[in-house]
């Protein structure tokens, strides 16, 4: 088991070799979404990024527990001051629905996007609205330990206090003096002893939905507050990793340092990690730009700025072939190419059982391996590991037109690379293979419709009537229509 994994903190600013704090056991937290509305295409990246460091550390023998959170209250529309409505609460408004209601439909389609991205599950995924308790105990702490004050029935974390004994901005390198400057002061920041001081208990206006009893007010959590108070539950109060979009530096995850640190009067996270972000045809995504893409347009084509619908792992494939620190810009050559490069992979990986064996080879299996893994462990490389993953198909491809040998030796192995590497570190999986399924279940279907149609005009009953009921005990219906049969699933 090669353990010089070496990842990049960006809180140090460098690469570091990976120790866990208690092997074999490591833990990672990573900011999940917050379920208002459609996933979308920057979704992704943080999804198959963190996807692709679980799946590693699983392979390499670790015990693995891997907390992506889900947002569902406290997210307000301007996330660097904390103001504005809620994301949830806006949405269930113009839908005429309960907020409760946003957060599982939005909820449920990003666990769909996910599981189509072959993303595996986190071990938990806890719910921001399922851990009230939890985080007013936190702001407890942090009033208590004199780094938040209460004001009006609303909780603030004091920055310039928390700044006298720790430094707030070294993870964004923003300075604290500039921030002061540059903030405007606005309504409902009266309230505050200095505009950057964020909420971490908000009192509820009077139509405000979510809302919880607390000792300060009938009210809700800032939005910054949940990721500190689940990490610390599930993780402990220090851990392993923790991971992200880089938009997420500042403020989100700025806060999150400040309220571990104030509360238990030491540094929560030993690594910080954070994906890069996915561009536009070189711009920025946005919805007010309108070139903002969900998963389910790129799944189906369905958008203007789309030639084809690109299939779930194309995506994957195309985000695994950037470093995930470096930025990826999108655009439909990108994707075709990625497309291609998906395809030429599998078509290898399908010939592998077509190969000829011969006494010799001209590969070497062991020393492909070995570079895998040095570019896994070099900051989780993931293209250079799909460029060595391609020298092994362009060998499988010299095999199969008579230039190159292999000796059933390393046949064995080469099957054993391409598993490991494709298929169970970077979580790609074969598209036409369930297609293939589905095709001759088709086939077979109508064999059997057929035979039940003929059984029926021979007046055979106890014939049709046996094929219905299997079928009907394997699970698939058959409807009798005017013309012919129908059949679905159950
Ligand atoms: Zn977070």
């Amino acid at each position: 088991m090669p353990n010089n994994l070496l990842l990049y903190n960006s809180l140090s600013k460098k690469k570091e070799e990976f120790k866990p704090i208690h092997p074999p056991f490591v833990g990672i937290y990573v900011c999940g979404p917050t379920v208002y509305s459609d996933t979308h295409l920057g979704h992704a990246r943080p999804a198959i990024t963190f996807d692709l460091l679980f799946r590693y550390l699983i392979h390499l023998g670790y015990k693995v527990r891997y907390v992506r959170n889900i947002t569902d209250v406290g997210h307000l529309e301007n996330e660097t001051l904390g103001e504005g409505e809620d994301r949830i609460e806006k949405k269930a408004r113009q839908e005429q629905v309960e907020p409760m209601e946003v957060v599982q439909i939005y909820m449920n389609a990003f666990h769909k996007n996910m599981d189509q991205l072959n993303t595996l599950p986190p071990s938990i995924e806890p719910r921001a609205s399922g851990h009230i308790i939890e985080q007013i105990e936190l702001i407890k702490k942090l009033v208590n330990n004199g780094y938040a004050y209460e004001s009006n029935g609303s909780v603030y974390f004091d920055i310039l206090k928390y700044n006298q004994k720790y430094n707030y901005g070294k993870l964004s390198g923003r300075v604290l003096d500039e921030l002061i400057s540059n903030t405007r002061e606005t309504e409902g920041q009266e309230e505050k002893r200095n505009p950057y001081d964020f909420a971490l208990w908000k009192k509820a206006s009077p139509e405000h939905l979510m809302r919880w009893p607390s000792p300060w007010s009938v009210g809700f959590p800032g939005w910054h507050l949940e990721c500190s108070a689940m990490s610390i539950k599930y993780l402990g109060e220090e851990f392993d990793i923790h991971g992200g979009g880089m938009d997420l530096k500042f403020p989100h995850h700025e806060c999150e340092i400040a309220q571990s640190t104030a509360a238990l009067g030491k540094e929560s996270v030993h690594l910080w990690m954070h994906n890069n972000m996915i561009t536009i045809n070189g711009q920025k995504m946005a919805r007010s730009l309108n070139n903002f893409i969900t998963l389910d347009q790129l799944f189906s084509g369905d958008h203007p700025l789309l030639d084809q619908a690109y299939s779930p792992m194309t995506v994957r494939f195309f985000i695994l072939q950037a470093q995930y620190r470096s930025t990826i810009d999108f655009s439909n050559e990108a994707l075709k190419s990625a497309e291609t490069g998906y395809q030429k992979l599998m078509k290898a990986v399908e010939s592998l059982s077509k190969l000829k064996v011969s006494e010799s080879s001209t590969i070497d299996v062991n020393k492909l391996k070995e570079k895998c893994y040095e570019a896994l462990n070099d900051d989780l490389n993931s293209p250079v590991v799909l460029s060595y993953l391609f020298e092994a198909v362009r060998f499988v491809n010299s095999v199969l037109d008579g230039s190159g040998k292999i000796n059933s030796e390393d046949l064995e192995s080469l099957k054993t690379l391409f598993n490991t590497f494709v298929f169970e570190i970077l979580g790609l999986k074969d598209e036409s293979a369930g297609i293939g399924d589905e095709k001759m279940t088709g086939e077979l279907m109508k064999i059997i419709i057929d035979l039940r149609q003929t059984a029926k005009s021979n007046k055979d009953w106890s014939a049709s009537d046996k094929i219905r009921n299997e079928l009907k005990n394997a699970g698939i219906v058959i409807k009798d229509l005017k013309e012919g049969a129908e059949w679905e699933r159950e």
